[in-house]
């Protein structure tokens, strides 16, 4: 998904290149610059053969490509218009793009290019080019007006392509940590929260005053694996979570463990019981997978908040609960 969306991006990036340097063909044919109107031919074929590497998703060999000769076509353009033209402008979009291929590169085939040694190179063409047009002065003569519109063109382009590549770039780097947190924070399988971010949001909260927490642990869990199979564990794992959800909405839910589940709730208008609810709901659900119905019923422990008490110790609490659910004979909850 990720490389054909940035086959399409070099589609449009290359097409957006070969109507520029057309329509700078076209400029420099007005402004009498005959090696430029010549320059242009190799230039145009340069964005010809690029469809082909994009088509052939040969990206590499566009991107480099494309950044080398525009590279020759700043620096030819700058030492024979001129400083005052503004081509020269060019290279520090370029320098962006650079880096913005390099972040491109590591997330799509993790290795990054060498964008700060090429940088260096295209900052020291840049300055060589420059000082050659202002040593010896332009090799074409153009009129004021000529140079003045050109420089101001070119100045926009220049800010245009740094501030989509800058917000391009920034976006990519906001979905790539919201991705980040999304599996930081959840359990892959149930879509559930997972410890880690339950031990977070337990040990951050300050207000816990009025909260409970309850630690569900599915009975014969095992049996169900060695009877039915890994995918009916699995899918009793899923279906559960669900079940979760939709009967404790208003609570903080997470897989705790293999087939363990921890709940925290802050909301006062939710009661300990809606874990009893919770129990026999459970009890009574199907579960059926391919076909065949698994009985499942789970062992609650439930243990209501102490200002006293550390979060570790709240959690212990629920946990001997459980056990003691356990010991009893499971599918009950333990207040
Ligand atoms: P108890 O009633 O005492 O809780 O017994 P149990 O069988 O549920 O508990 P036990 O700890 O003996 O077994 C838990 C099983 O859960 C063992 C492990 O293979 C299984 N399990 C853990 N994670 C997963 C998972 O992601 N998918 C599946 N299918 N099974 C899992
Ligand atoms: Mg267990
Ligand atoms: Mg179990």
């Amino acid at each position: 998904m990720e490389n054909q969306k940035a086959v399409k991006m070099s589609y449009v990036v290359n097409t957006v290149l070969l109507t520029f340097v057309l329509g700078l063909a076209v400029f420099f044919y007005l402004c009498n610059a005959e090696s430029l109107v010549i320059f242009s031919i190799p230039t145009i074929c340069v964005y010809l053969i690029n469809y082909l590497f994009i088509k052939l998703k040969k990206l590499d060999f566009f991107v480099w490509l494309t950044y080398f000769w525009i590279t020759l076509y700043m620096s030819y353009t700058t030492v024979a218009l001129g400083f005052n033209m503004g081509f020269h402008l060019y290279s520090l979009s370029l320098i962006l793009v650079l880096f913005c291929t390099d972040y491109m590169s590591y997330k799509l085939k993790g290795s990054a290019t060498r964008a700060v040694l090429i940088s260096c190179g295209i900052a020291l063409i840049y300055m060589c080019s420059t000082a050659v047009a202002i040593w010896n002065g332009p090799i074409y003569e153009t009129p004021k007006i000529y140079s003045n519109i050109m420089l101001i063109f070119n100045a926009g382009v220049v800010f245009a392509f740094i501030i989509i590549y800058a917000k391009i770039l920034i976006n990519m780097i906001i979905a790539s940590e919201t991705e980040l947190t999304r599996i930081a924070h959840y359990d892959k399988l149930t879509s559930l929260y997972n410890r880690h971010f339950m031990m977070e949001a337990l040990k951050e909260e300050s207000d816990l005053e009025g909260s409970w927490i309850a630690l569900l642990d599915i009975d014969d869990f095992k049996n169900i694996n060695d009877t039915y199979g890994h995918n009916a564990g699995d899918y009793v794992l899923v279906h559960l979570a669900e079940i979760l959800k939709s009967v404790c909405g208003k609570c903080t839910i997470s897989r705790w463990g293999g087939e363990e589940f921890l709940v925290l709730c802050k909301d006062k208008s939710v009661e300990t019981s809606i874990m009893e609810k919770l129990r026999s709901e459970i009890c009574k659900e199907p579960f059926s997978f391919e076909s065949t119905d698994i009985k499942v019923s789970m062992t609650i422990g439930v243990s209501v908040y102490e200002a006293s008490r550390s979060v570790d110790k709240w959690i212990q609490s629920a946990d001997q609960k459980l056990y003691a659910g356990k010991n009893s004979g499971k599918n009950v909850v333990v207040y």
